[in-house]
């Protein structure tokens, strides 16, 4: 059994962040019937659904949908949201049965150059204390540290207001985790470079890719982790394959094999530097 399965239900976004590689695939939202088909193949085999790979989920049009067949099946949904649909989709994302956890990328109020960001930060913290409330878990992520970084000051002291207390000085349940409140945490960590093919080798040699998590792009294609976003190691289509025949092909069982003995199989993983964070 997978930990996850990471299902890009649009690889469309409403913002352009400077740290994102984008995508060259053709925008294409997720149809509820072949989210229904894709749920099918994973139920069973996977617990959690993460809405995300490129794209905004808050975008999808008929979202309120997937997430009614995502419960109807029996998974728990987390999400990773920039967080500027919050104050619309808000009142959707927490009538959702299926909804465990919702991220927030606070760090790409900077990546775009937003200027004011009260309004942003006001929409973001009202939709978190509600979510909170209501029993999902929500992450307030600044994942930026290294990187374009500059405001993040701003963003802590408006915490800090929320909260009545710095959140740097709050109890960590763990090493980059900082708890706000009751099912809420603020959440820093380096920044880091999306795998490339044209990147230099960064020494990988192992991941938890395909060992625990499989990511399926928005046309079905089935790549074996969340990173890879322009689907450079396709090793089926689950619009048209079982999981188990995907996981039994030759690319995917190489790939596993390739991990265990310390020699990743494709060029890819060996140029990427996110892997360490899976393992
Ligand atoms: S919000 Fe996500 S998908 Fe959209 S541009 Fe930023 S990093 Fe890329
Ligand atoms: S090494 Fe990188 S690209 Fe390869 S499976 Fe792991 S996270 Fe994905």
């Amino acid at each position: 059994m997978l930990k996850r399965a990471y299902v890009e239900i649009t690889n469309i976004c409403n913002l352009r962040c400077s740290f994102c590689p984008g995508t060259g695939r053709r925008g294409r939202s997720i149809t509820p019937e072949e989210f229904y088909r894709l749920a099918r193949r994973l139920r069973g085999r996977v617990k959690y659904l993460y809405f995300h790979v490129m794209g905004e989920p808050l975008l999808h049009p008929r979202l309120e949908e997937l997430l009614a067949i995502a419960a109807a099946e029996g998974f728990r949904v987390c999400i990773t949201t920039n967080g500027t649909l919050l104050p619309e989709m808000g009142d959707v994302l927490l009538a959702a049965p299926a909804l465990h956890k919702v991220s927030v990328s606070l760090h790409s109020a900077e990546g775009n150059g937003m200027g004011e960001l009260s309004e942003y930060l006001d929409g973001v913290w009202r939709f978190a204390l509600r979510a909170a409330q209501a029993g999902t878990i929500c992450a307030l992520r600044l994942w930026n540290i290294g990187g374009a970084e500059a405001r993040n000051g701003e963003i802590l002291d408006f915490l800090a207001e929320k909260l009545g207390e710095h959140p740097l000085n709050l109890p960590q349940p763990r090493q980059g985790s900082w708890r706000l409140g009751e099912r809420l945490y603020l959440e820093q960590a380096e920044k880091f470079d999306w795998p490339d093919l044209d990147a230099p080798e960064t020494g990988t040699r192992f991941c938890l890719g395909l060992r625990e998590q499989i990511a399926v792009l928005c046309d079905g294609t089935v790549v074996p982790c969340c990173l890879d976003h322009e689907g450079d190691v396709p090793l089926g289509n689950l619009l048209e394959q079982s999981l188990e025949e995907i996981l039994d092909s030759p690319r995917a069982r190489a790939l596993v094999r390739g991990f265990s003995e310390g020699k990743p199989s494709e060029e890819l993983c060996r140029r990427c530097g996110f892997a360490t964070r899976f393992g």
